[in-house]
């Protein structure tokens, strides 16, 4: 059947149910966001013209707010506690509604069971039969259960499944026996899945597809008032959990306040909370809408380091903040810090919001070194000078969502073999024609040097598509992440299959070309001219990399604020 887009979202409300706190947060948000996901659908709608969208039966078990896994959050939604998760879980049930698929959604164990024909019960009881559904949505908890109570089936069903992972999983941790042998576990990690089956709140590590929410945004009028309003010395500090302002932050606070009104949405129950100083004016815990309010007349929206990757920034920068947040130096990974342990990622984080350095950058967000009160100082001297419009980038935005879950839906399949990789005009080597062999321009060691390989493979149902493709080879000790960012492109995982493979090394001049299992390859060692390609598809990974190795990484174009996309993948 046909997708039909809905800009209803009744019938949805009434799904999500009630009865805990975070389900409201939950219905507030959808119900506040209605118009915004309306406007977006119609004009999405009229730039895919009349393309055929098939409409997926899909089944969402939101595992973190079932009683079955302890429901942690649900008790601290009033208090201060983590909303992030449920913000980009209320959204991603918006964009499936929207884009007019055929939703289930679960917030139970009992319900996933109903939902998938498995007797109630304990026990793992194999779903016999097929999968009544093309794909579930779920979360590390969620799958978890999933393992409980569908058993073996889930192994064979797994394709369908994909995982809503805040902070991702790279490859090396997801393989199960790689991670055992190579100290990559961790309680999260080794499904087993295809990385890009995990999705992650910001693009930080393409080895997992990027899924994303909305944030709120502002028509002209709105913008023009914003501007008009401004208190130019008015500042909200990031935190609404009291234990975050907690350690070290007196000095620059002092600082700040020499210049600007500083103002926080501290939760607190009966008494103001002794970690937030006198002259902070405190508004508690406020609801979104309250908060965007309060948004909308500061100037400043400053981080103290933690949380890590939130919502709250993107939200300030769209109401006509600048954000300012500490840089980290060391970064902070599962390494050295405590909130990162045990994740299965190594990624290290340079800032506490790397998207927002990174992919928004001055003059909307200034990352320094709040251990230097000079730097400190004169940030904010400059924050007071700087004038700035409301900004959302692309991705963040409903229509942005809906275009980039519109893809996945109807080009990600987990399930079918990879297609096959033609070595188009390698293959003509030797033929009888004789015709000659174009190679590659492969421009020489040691400078990462993108190359035109996409013309020198065919495959035609491949997504992103080939044409996106640029082969191109790391410097040693780098990792494809960043050999494909420093050439103005994103690393695709999708593509490590047409790389893999002796054509694909043969400027380089190996003198040995073997195939090896590790995270890194394929890759070459210039000192022992040596080539090895992968044998683990599953170890395709962006992430990684090693000090004797070259890497040869497989990047893609992407669209201006819409990474996930290549310029031909819509
Ligand atoms: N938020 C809120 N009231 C407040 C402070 C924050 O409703 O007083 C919301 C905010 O709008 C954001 C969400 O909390 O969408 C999550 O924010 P944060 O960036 O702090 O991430 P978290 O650590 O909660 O996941």
């Amino acid at each position: 059947r046909q997708a039909a887009f809905r800009t209803d979202l009744s019938v949805l409300l009434d799904q999500v149910g009630g009865g805990k706190e975070s389900l409201s947060f939950m219905k507030r948000r959808i119900r506040r966001l209605a118009q915004q996901w309306a406007t977006a659908a119609n004009h999405l709608g009229a730039k895919l013209g009349q393309r055929w969208r098939d409409q997926k039966k899909i089944l969402i078990h939101v595992g973190f707010l079932t009683e079955e896994s302890g429901d942690v959050f649900s008790p601290k939604v009033l208090k201060g506690g983590p909303l992030g998760e449920m913000v980009q879980w209320a959204d991603i049930l918006t964009a499936l509604h929207v884009l007019g698929h055929n939703l289930k959604i679960s917030m139970s164990v009992k319900e996933l069971q109903g939902f998938l024909g498995v007797p109630p019960g304990r026990g793992s009881c194999p779903l016999t039969g097929p999968l009544p559904f093309d794909l579930i949505y779920t979360d590390y908890h969620g799958l978890q259960q999933m393992k409980q109570h569908m058993g073996l089936s889930l192994k064979k069903h797994k394709c369908h499944i994909r995982v809503i992972d805040t902070f991702g999983t790279e490859p090396a941790y997801n393989h199960e026996e790689y991670a055992t042998l190579h100290g990559y576990r961790t309680n999260w990690g080794y499904w087993n899945l295809n990385a890009r089956q995990y999705m992650t709140m910001f693009p930080h590590t393409p080895d997992n597809s990027f899924m994303g929410f909305v944030s709120e945004e502002l028509n002209e009028t709105e913008k023009r008032s914003i501007q008009q309003n401004k208190v130019n010395n008015m500042a909200v500090v990031y935190g609404k959990e009291a234990s975050m302002w907690k350690q070290g932050k007196d000095s620059f606070l002092e600082i700040l306040h020499k210049y600007m009104e500083v103002h926080g949405t501290v939760y607190y129950e009966t008494q103001r909370p002794p970690e937030v100083p006198a002259f902070v004016k405190n508004h508690g815990l406020l609801p979104q809408h309250e908060l965007q309010q309060l948004l909308r007349k500061a100037k400043l929206f400053i981080g103290f380091g933690f949380p890590y990757e939130g919502p709250a920034p993107l939200e300030a920068i769209a109401n006509g903040c600048i954000f300012l947040q500490p840089k980290f130096q060391p970064p902070h990974s599962s390494l050295n810090h405590e909130f990162f342990r045990g994740k299965p990622t190594s990624r290290e984080v340079f800032s506490q919001h790397p998207y927002a350095e990174e992919y928004i950058g001055r003059p909307y967000v200034m990352t320094v070194d709040y251990n230097n009160s000079l730097e400190f100082d004169s940030a904010i001297k400059e924050i007071m000078r700087t004038k700035v419009e409301p900004y959302l980038p692309y991705e963040y935005t409903c229509e942005g969502m809906l275009e980039r879950v519109h893809a996945y839906l109807q080009n990600q399949d987990f399930c079918v073999p990879e297609p096959p990789f033609i070595p188009a005009n390698f293959s003509r080597r030797g033929s009888a024609s004789g015709s000659r062999v174009i190679r590659p321009l492969f421009v020489p060691l040691p400078n990462s040097t993108a190359l035109g390989w996409a013309s020198y493979v065919t495959a035609p149902t491949a997504w992103p598509p080939l044409s996106s493709l640029r082969l191109l080879v790391s410097q040693e000790g780098q990792s494809c992440v960043e050999a494909c960012q420093s050439a103005g492109f994103i690393c695709e995982p999708a593509h490590f299959h047409f790389i893999n493979n002796k054509e694909a090394l043969l400027e380089v001049q190996c003198e040995v070309v073997d195939s090896e299992i590790n995270h890194i390859l394929p890759a070459f060692s210039v000192m022992r001219r040596e080539c090895s390609l992968q044998r683990e598809p599953l170890l395709f990974s962006c992430a990684g990399h090693s000090p004797k190795y070259r890497r040869l990484c497989p990047c893609r174009d992407f669209l201006r604020g819409q990474v996930a996309l290549c310029r031909d993948c819509l």
